[in-house]
């Protein structure tokens, strides 16, 4: 503290004595000290000087005509511009009393004459010392408040939720947005254990339930994000969708502390996904019709004696209204998943052997035409019953046989073939074509996804075929995977409960 005292700046001590002699004596002394000194010969003219030149202590004589020492500190103590300066009086009184009415009247100190100049020096040292510490403590505190007032700030305007929970999972912050989420007060949620305050339950038609994520953040000790979003359940049972994160809070040694929570009403976004989804369901539902009618007219147009060009044409006109039906149903049953409706399963018993078979019936004029051998496994069993809906299982069935027949390059080769384990009926499609380039694997059953060799070599693709698979084998409670290598082959596997 010394040192501070030397950097920082030279403290300014003010001396009060009636006495000249005295005052110069004080002086020589103290500034031996390096310390800055006024002085001051009575009560009235030390008042002023302190509120004008604001020292850093004051040596206040006792006995002065007037205004005497005790009088004058009693003034010094009563107005805000003064009352924090130390004062340590000095006199000749030695009386308890006396010593007892100084301290009353708010000396730091009382140093009686004739004094010795070493602790004179010493006591002077010290309660400076003291005063620079409590400045400076003052200062800190002053700026720890604008810090607060200023994370206040903040934390009031955001407009994410931010909850604070510290190691013993009890929340420790609730901004007001948190209270607006979740329906609680900032004094309701304080001091609760975070589970009883903030609940998660996945949003309707999403099987992926991160909402431990806050769990998670604190035992692993990383920011877990939440991407997929979670309802919170709000204080009177409202659901809200929301998404956001939750990370750990680490002091300065880098030990957690607790973990900082996140959270994004993200209401208004699904409102305009269930606007956007029944906007496409509408206009696709007011394209079909028109559209059968193309398909009804070319085909009557087909069985008319037309000359080859003209029958080429009319073929031309009829696949394409095909392929905008297909891509049509595809939309519409995109919506379907989108607004988070379930399949509308008319579940019946099929024997998906036979239904493989016609599928490769279906697809073979398909398949010579890209020079493809379409085969059943060989060790295919003869029969498999499997409870589902047998024009939705089609539908899966046939996109997968066809994109092994689409992605096939050269003299491509296509097996098909269903094996049962346990209770499940596991159905593959593996081809030796293009294969799926590793890097974008991961995001093959995303909307609208198509991998860069895909889109090189088949143009006509819109990446939707694989993602609506998945959402119908998932309605039956099944699951879909694949095994490929980029330029060696793909393998597709489906696997259905037997009952
Ligand atoms: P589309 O075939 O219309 O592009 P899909 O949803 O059926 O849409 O397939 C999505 C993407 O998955 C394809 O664009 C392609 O990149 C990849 N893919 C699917 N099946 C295969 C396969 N058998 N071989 C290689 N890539 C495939």
């Amino acid at each position: 503290m010394a040192d501070e005292l030397k950097e920082n700046k030279q403290p300014l001590v003010l001396i009060v004595d009636d006495t000249i002699k005295n005052l110069q004596l004080l002086g020589n002394l103290l500034k031996e000290s390096s310390y800055k000194i006024s002085a001051a010969t009575n009560g009235r003219q030390a008042i002023e000087v302190a509120k004008q030149i604001q020292p850093d202590l004051i040596l206040l004589d006792v006995m002065m005509p007037e205004l005497d020492g005790f009088e004058t500190c009693k003034i010094l103590k009563s107005m805000p511009e003064t009352k924090n300066i130390p004062v340590i009086f000095l006199t000749a009184k030695v009386e308890a009393e006396d010593i007892i009415n100084g301290f009353k009247e708010g000396a730091v100190d009382y140093i009686t004459k004739p004094f010795n100049s070493y602790e004179l020096k010493a006591r002077v040292q010290t309660h400076l010392e003291l005063k620079m510490s409590k400045d400076l403590l003052n200062e800190r505190l002053l700026q720890l408040k604008k810090e607060k007032n200023k994370l206040n700030t903040v934390l009031t305007g955001i407009s994410d939720g931010v909850i604070v929970i510290n190691n013993d999972l009890d929340i420790i912050l609730f901004n007001p947005m948190a209270s607006l989420l979740s329906g609680y007060l900032g004094e309701e949620a304080m001091d609760k254990k975070y589970t009883e305050i903030l609940q998660f339950i996945p949003e309707q038609g999403s099987k992926d339930n991160n909402g431990d994520f806050i769990e998670n953040a604190i035992i692993s000790q990383k920011t877990q994000d939440l991407n997929i979003a979670q309802l919170l359940i709000t204080k009177n049972n409202g659901k809200i969708p929301v998404k956001g994160s939750a990370s750990p809070l680490n002091n300065e040694e880098g030990n957690v502390t607790g973990c900082v929570v996140v959270l994004r009403d993200i209401s208004k976004e699904r409102e305009i996904d269930k606007m956007k989804c029944e906007f496409v369901s509408i206009a696709s539902h007011q394209l079909k019709t028109p559209l059968t009618g193309i398909k009804w007219m070319t085909e009557l147009l087909m069985k008319q004696s037309l000359n080859s060009d003209q029958m080429e044409f009319a073929k031309g006109a009829h696949q394409s209204a095909d392929r905008m039906v297909k891509l049509i149903n595809e939309l519409l049953d995109v919506s379907h998943i989108e607004t988070g409706r379930k399949f509308d399963l008319k579940k019946e018993k099929v024997d998906i052997i036979k239904l493989l078979e016609s599928i490769l019936q279906d697809l073979s004029d398909n398949a010579q035409r890209k020079n493809v051998e379409l085969l059943l496994d060989k060790e295919i069993p003869a029969e498999m019953i499997v409870d589902v809906d047998k024009s939705k299982t089609r539908q899966v069935f046939t996109n997968f046989i066809d994109n092994a027949i689409k992605y096939s390059k050269g003299k491509g080769k296509v097996t098909v073939g269903c094996r049962r384990e346990n209770n499940e009926a596991i159905v593959f499609i593996k081809d030796n074509g293009i294969g799926i380039p590793q890097k974008q694997q991961e995001r093959l059953f995303e909307k609208f996804f198509r991998a860069d060799n895909a889109v090189l070599s088949e143009t006509d693709g819109t990446g939707l075929g694989l993602y609506i698979a998945k959402a119908i084998v998932e309605a039956h409670n099944g699951s879909v995977w694949f095994e490929s290598a980029e330029n060696k082959g793909t393998t597709f596997y489906i696997k259905l409960l037997l009952k």
